[in-house]
């Protein structure tokens, strides 16, 4: 029999944090990072939970330098080969610095995996180096069973890396994979910017209900989650932070800077406006001859817009580039869209730190890791009071 669940599902948009009595005078007070101590790696890191999607577009070795330097994540793309990733590790681990001088080497970054045969063995291949710390497994329907026995694999071959997997929307399943083996659980099914899944399958959940009851099912067995997908402005990270996430993982957030894939494209867009040019007309008023300038509208004015191209990991787009086409029994679950291009990934990374500080200040949250404990959330119709969008 079809069951339908009544229990309200909430996404990012739904709520507001209520602000409350605060100990803290000024944004520079609150610590933005915290230490993570992985349940199976037993190993412990210092940092900041935001973590670059393993999208072709934004896992890019140029964007792990610039988050491992910040002391935060990136899930490097899945389809770099062996030798390039043996090349980055090698130099990376010797070379990686974070801002407070700490060597970190490759303690930041993740090597992407899905768990068909090729994949394993390129994995495997890079593990056995020694080089690599950490593992993504990636596969966009956690709830498979093949999932939990890779998970148990590398878990067994490889006790010491941490492991992160996903996706899924739902506690049972991230205590399945916890206990599996993995130390963090990626959840999200649906909520990206370049995600169609929804569409596709009707299958999803919003990502704040998701977040609440994957992060209390992880938290109870020892592990940690991390929020992937439909972050859509800094204020979600903060509510997927308040909501239990220890993660959050972001993909189009910066897919329009330097350090993503791709060329930048340039679009020439009419305006509504035009250059004008000066006419005189001399007209007699009693008697004296005035001269009045006239400005007169000539061409209209052009303006040129920099983007570059994001793609959704199901998209047919991304399908033809990275594995030769389409399957006949897939279908497209993504879409390609142009990013506007934002410049250097640290202008946002800076940007979002001075939100998070200032969302800390308002809800009197000393340590990035108490989040969950002092926010509350206000269930809202509407979270904006314009388009967020000024002229300058
Ligand atoms: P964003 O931050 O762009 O909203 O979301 C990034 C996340 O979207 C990725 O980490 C990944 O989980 C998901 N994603 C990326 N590409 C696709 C796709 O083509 N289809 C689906 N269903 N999800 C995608």
């Amino acid at each position: 029999m079809t069951q339908v669940i009544n229990e309200e599902q909430l996404d990012y948009c739904d709520v507001l944090i209520k602000p409350k009595r605060s100990t803290l005078n000024s944004r520079k007070e609150p610590n933005v990072y915290r230490k993570y101590t992985f349940k199976w790696s037993n190993r412990t890191i210092e940092g900041n939970g935001l973590t670059v999607a393993n999208m072709a577009t934004t896992g890019t070795f140029e964007m792990a330098k610039v988050f491992q330097y910040n002391k935060m994540f990136c899930c490097l793309q899945k389809h770099y080969s062996f030798d390039s990733l043996y090349e980055f590790f090698t130099e990376n681990n010797l070379s990686a610095k974070t801002l407070d001088g700490h060597i970190c080497g490759n303690d930041y970054v993740f090597l992407s995996t899905g768990i068909n045969t090729e994949d394993v063995n390129k994995t495997k291949r890079v593990l056995d180096t020694g080089l690599c710390k950490n593992l993504c497994i990636d596969i966009a329907n956690g709830y498979i069973p093949k999932l939990l026995e890779a998970v148990s694999l590398f878990r067994k071959e490889y006790p010491d890396i941490i492991i992160m997997v996903g996706n899924v929307v739902t506690g049972d399943m991230v205590q399945d994979l916890i206990l599996a083996g993995a130390d963090l659980v990626k959840c999200g099914i649906g909520p990206g910017a370049n995600c169609t899944t929804r569409k596709q399958t009707g299958v999803g959940r919003p990502q704040l209900s998701t977040v609440l009851d994957c992060a209390e099912a992880a938290h109870a067995v020892g592990g940690y989650i991390c929020a992937d997908g439909g972050i859509t402005c800094y204020g979600d990270i903060a509510k997927a932070y308040g909501a239990g996430a220890d993660f959050v993982m972001v993909g189009s957030l910066v897919a329009g800077t330097d350090e993503a894939e791709g060329d930048i494209i340039e679009k020439v867009y009419r305006t509504n406006e035009y250059d004008c040019y000066i006419e005189t007309e001399e007209r007699v008023v009693d008697g004296f001859t005035l001269i009045d300038e006239i400005s007169v509208p000539d061409k209209p004015k052009y303006e040129t817009k920099k983007f570059k191209l994001a793609y959704g990991m199901s998209s047919k787009y991304a399908q033809d580039k990275h594995w030769n086409g389409m399957a006949n029994y897939r279908t497209s679950e993504g879409i390609v869209t142009l990013k506007e291009y934002v410049g250097p990934v640290q202008n946002i990374i800076d940007d979002y730190l001075g939100s998070l500080r200032s969302t800390m200040t308002y809800i009197n949250c000393t340590k990035l890791k108490d989040f969950p404990k002092v926010t509350t959330f206000y269930k809202v119709r509407r979270i904006l009071n314009n388009d967020g969008k000024g002229i300058l």
